[in-house]
């Protein structure tokens, strides 16, 4: 049977992916990319151990990303990816394996499936890579873009990681690449091919794609289910006073009363606006809006909620849905509430659907039942793009 180990490599800088971190540092969909790799390998049960190899620089990220899971001591690659694959390589001899698999850590959706190819596929030669045909037309082109030639793409592939090779092969040929000064293979097949190994492809994985840009992530975000989803709820209550109508929703009912207090006294968008700025745990409508600033009494409270939904959209986030219930004996609401979900969707620049509007007395119990003011409750979900470690 194969005793196979896993090298993962996770020693490059990866500024290309933008961001503060190391790609292989950065979290997709709530999980670090490193540890998405390391545990798919983990749970591999053909795979007998598991070998990171990380930047010196890298130790505490490491540490606090996978520093938990039941790996092997990390040990620090080298300049190249060559390098670092050479250090994996010379930290596992001790294991003796019959097998060894090379896995870049920031190909974090290789499945258990494409491990399970590749450890079949080296069997019987010295080195197995997944690979993918080439769909589209390839040109080759000079510094000034104009096309030389055109490929025959049925003899080119896409190869990937994990790549799977006889452990003693590999490591000498490592060894003796390094001997001969050569530090530029950009693979280890590459490598394996000068060293005069047989390597065969297999069939990769259309997924198992390596996040390099900003926009590998975007993708692999999206893919996951775009970041993680909060709720927030928001109370509010306004006394009835004078006047001839109430704001509720941002609409103007007509009514034998007013309400009074804090700007235009709308409860309704009050209610939204703490629910939105809860989820986002932003602190309160009267952090942001003082009621004793001058600026806002009688002030329409559309602002607020508008507030509310920029912030969201500031963090590269969506409010996904609004769902406010009023609490009063009168006015009547049952008449006014498409004219609220129209209104609070526009405010908050989301479409009518996302915006629910309930109305209900308090079956003339408590301060509402007495005709005393009118409650509004709301609940805020919101989708926000994924945060740091
Ligand atoms: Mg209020």
């Amino acid at each position: 049977m194969t005793r196979a180990v896993a090298v993962v490599v996770a020693a490059g800088r990866g500024i290309r992916a933008g961001g503060d971190l190391p790609k292989q540092y950065r979290v997709v969909a709530g999980i670090p990319v490193i540890r998405r790799s390391l545990e798919m390998l983990l749970r591999q049960a053909e795979v007998s151990a598991v070998q990171p190899v990380i930047h010196p620089d890298d130790e505490d990220l490491f540490r606090r990303t996978a520093g938990a899971l039941d790996v092997r001591e990390a040990v620090w690659g080298g300049a190249t990816r060559q390098e670092s694959v050479r250090a994996g390589l010379e930290a596992i001899a001790a294991l003796r394996p019959e097998i060894v698999l090379i896995h870049d850590a920031v190909r974090p959706f290789a499945s258990p499936a494409l491990v399970s190819r590749a450890l079949a596929a080296v069997e019987g030669c010295d080195g197995a890579v997944p690979a993918l045909p080439v769909t589209d037309t390839v040109k080759t082109v000079d510094a000034a873009g104009r096309v030389l030639s055109t490929l025959d793409r049925t003899m080119l592939r896409l190869v990937q990681t994990p790549q799977a090779f006889a452990y003693p092969a590999l490591l000498d040929a490592h060894r003796r690449a390094a001997a001969a000064g050569r530090t530029d293979f950009s693979d280890d097949a590459a490598l394996a091919e000068w060293a005069g190994m047989t390597v065969t492809v297999f069939e990769g994985d259309p997924e198992n794609i390596k996040l390099t840009t900003p926009e590998d992530f975007a993708r692999a975000e999206a893919a996951l289910g775009m970041g993680e989803v909060r709720t927030g709820t928001g109370f509010d209550v306004h006394a009835f006073g004078e006047g001839d109508h109430v704001m509720l929703g941002g609409v103007r009912i007509p009514h034998t009363r007013g309400l009074s207090g804090h700007s235009d006294a709308d409860a309704a968008l009050h209610a939204l606006t703490d629910a939105v700025l809860g989820a986002l745990a932003e602190g309160d409508i009267g952090e942001h809006f003082p009621p004793r600033d001058p600026r806002w009494r009688g002030a329409p409270s559309d602002q607020f909620l508008r507030f509310a939904a920029e912030r969201v959209r500031a963090r590269g986030g969506a409010i996904a849905h609004l769902d406010l219930t009023i609490v009063c004996e009168a006015p009547r609401l049952a008449a006014h509430r498409q004219a609220m979900r129209e209104r609070i969707a526009a405010i908050a620049g989301l479409t009518v659907d996302r915006v629910a509007v309930k109305a209900t007395t308090s079956e003339k119990l408590g301060f509402t039942g007495r005709g005393e003011g009118i409650a509004a409750l709301a609940t805020a979900t919101i989708r926000l793009p994924w945060g740091a470690p």
